[in-house]
């Protein structure tokens, strides 16, 4: 199949991570079906892929608990001061 993207190049089967919010939460898929065209490198997601991880999010939204933490902290890391030095 053509691109869409540049009209020249052909779209080859791969795998890529896909990253997703959810409920607050981070979701990962290592290996995610996707498209990617030869010559412009665009990039598509498999929409069955899609529709089916979003259908399944969604079921598993309506039946399980709220597990997210009742209270969220900010993380500060310490780090090093930062102090101007000057060297004459
Ligand atoms: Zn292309």
């Amino acid at each position: 199949m053509k691109c869409q993207h540049c009209r020249i190049g052909h779209y080859q089967s791969i795998q890529v991570p896909y990253i997703q919010w959810h409920n607050g939460r981070i979701l990962v898929m290592p290996h995610a079906p996707a498209s990617s065209c030869d010559v412009c490198g665009y990039m598509e997601y498999d929409a069955a892929f899609i529709y089916k991880l979003d259908y399944l999010l969604d079921k598993l939204s309506e039946q399980s608990p709220n597990l997210a933490p009742k209270q969220a902290h900010p993380i500060f890391i310490k780090s090093a001061q930062w102090s101007p030095t000057r060297r004459s």
